[in-house]
This record gives C-alpha cells, structure tokens and sequence, in this order.
C-alpha cells in the first residue's frame, strides 16, 4: 500500500478497501536514502484509530538494495539502506521487512550467496536492538537474482549468524516463474511439502498472493490480477482454505491504479474462494469470517 502523504495514509487507504492486512514501504522505493521519520510521523501511525483494524502490518524493503552487489559502492549503499530501513520498519513496529535476496550479477550463485550471508551478518550486528526481522521473499529468478530456488534460501538461513531474525515470504507469482508447479491443489501441495523440507514452514511469515503474466519457469517476474493470470485460481483457491495459511497474512501485489478499484476486485476474488464474502458485509452473520 502507497506511503504517499506520510505513512500513516497507508493504514486509511488499507481500511478503506476493507483490507486486513497491509504490506508497506518504509520510504520512497526508488531512493536509496531518506531523512529518519519524525517522531510525530511515528506517533501518528502507532496511534492511528485504524491501526488495530489491520491484524498485520510489515515492511517491504526497496528495489534497490542488493546484498550481493559486485560493486563496493552499491554493496556499501545495500547494507545502509537496509540497516536504516529495518530502523525505521521497528520504529513502526513492523514484525518483519521483506528483502528480496540479492542478484549476483556475474559473479556466480555460490559467491553471491556467501556475500548475502556476510551482509545480513554485519546489517543485524549493526542494529543489535531492532526487533523488526528480514523476511527473506522467494523470486522469480530474473536475470541474476538468487531466491528462486528454496535451496538458496535455505543457505542462507543455515548459515547466517543470527537465525532467529530470519524468516520467509513466499510470493505465488514468484514460485510459478521460478519453475514451481502450483497449477493444482496436489502440486500446490506438493510444493508446500517441499518447502517445508527444505526451508521449515515454521518459517513462513507472509504469502504474496500474485497471478502470473507470465509462463510457469519462464523466470520473468510479471504480477498479473487474480485469475487473470497463467497460474490458475486452484492455486489461490488451496492458500486461501488451507488451515496452515490461515494465520499467515496474504497480500497483493497486482497492478494498481489510484483508486485501487483493482485491489477491491483482487480482494472479492480472493475472499470468494475462500468461501467468504466481503468481511465487512458478513461480520454480524459470521463472527469467524
Ligand atoms: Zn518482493
Ligand atoms: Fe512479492
Ligand atoms: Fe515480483
């Protein structure tokens, strides 16, 4: 959800289309650095009337950063960026940031991978008391970026220092690039199966929920609307009733314009396929919903 106007706007956009769960950049995306938040743009998101309407709100790190920079100056910049934004997401009192892992732009998976584990390594040294934890997202495996096998983050959960301030985002449209199957409810399944294997559902902190424009293994990372995509609506269908998912928050990340019309189609879809209607219409029928 957009920040524009200060951060505490992003809960009023969240509650004005009846969302219950709300990611959110902690600055501009585009921008590498920005003045720290002022402690009245604080007070005003912790203390916002709405803020209890949303049962989770977490941080998404900006594009830029990229642990594995082959670049001094850019890795430099990377863990910067990174350790003033995990400042700022526990100023708000985000449980986690999402952080893409890193491209290694040359340099080779092995490499680079070492790299994020040293980086992540000296960014939670340098901020010992921030409670705000990474939550490291699979990816589509565009270009160079690592993430889009569970292997690699499980790498680098196995080998950082501080494991405890580590956890995982899975993102659908991400998966389905990557080479995952989740067209049906028994690969979505058996997909799940293999996370748990290899990384630890215990890990799973939040799902992106994105259809794809694009063909499954095809590592191009396009977001498409719910259904309108290639992944199919099974997929959306077994995260949105299965039991394990039910605590983990969900969130889009489809195109949006600004009246975010998109998002509230996004949402019906979502909530029809997990046998709900509209939260805000069916609280007095059904308490649980
Ligand atoms: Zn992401
Ligand atoms: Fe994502
Ligand atoms: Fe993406």
């Amino acid at each position: 959800m957009s920040i524009r106007g200060g951060v505490s706007m992003a809960i009023e956009r969240a509650r004005s289309i009846g969302c219950t769960a709300m990611q959110m950049f902690v600055k501009n995306n585009m921008q590498w650095f920005a003045r720290p938040l002022r402690p009245e743009e604080i007070r005003a998101f912790l203390n916002h009337v709405q803020r209890g309407e949303l049962s989770s709100i977490f941080g998404h790190a900006n594009y830029l950063i990229n642990l594995a920079a082959t670049n001094p100056q850019f890795h430099a910049n990377s863990i910067r960026a990174l350790s003033e934004e995990l400042v700022r997401a526990d100023q708000l009192e985000l449980p986690f940031l999402v952080l893409h892992p890193g491209a290694h732009l040359g340099a080779g998976e092995e490499a680079a991978l070492e790299k994020i584990v040293n980086s992540i390594d000296e960014v939670l040294r340098k901020i010992p008391h921030v409670k705000t934890k990474i939550a490291l997202e699979t990816t589509a495996g565009q270009g160079s970026c690592l993430g889009y096998r569970f292997e690699h983050l499980a790498y680098i959960t196995a080998n950082v220092r501080e494991l405890q301030r580590l956890v995982v985002c899975l993102d659908t449209a991400h998966l389905f690039a990557a080479g995952y199957d989740i067209g049906s409810e028994t690969s979505a399944r058996k997909t799940l199966r293999e996370f748990d294997r290899v990384i630890g559902r215990d890990r799973l902190v939040a799902i992106h929920l994105n259809d794809s424009k694009t063909a499954r293994g095809s590592r191009v990372d396009r977001h498409e609307h719910i259904g309108k995509g290639r992944i199919g609506l099974d997929a959306f269908r077994f995260i949105m009733r299965d039991r394990r998912f039910r605590k983990i928050p969900k969130v889009l990340e489809t195109p949006k314009g600004k009246e975010l019309r998109e998002d509230v189609i996004n949402l019906k879809t979502l909530r029809t396929l997990a046998g709900k209607q509209c939260r805000s219409s069916n609280a007095e029928i059904n308490p649980n919903a």
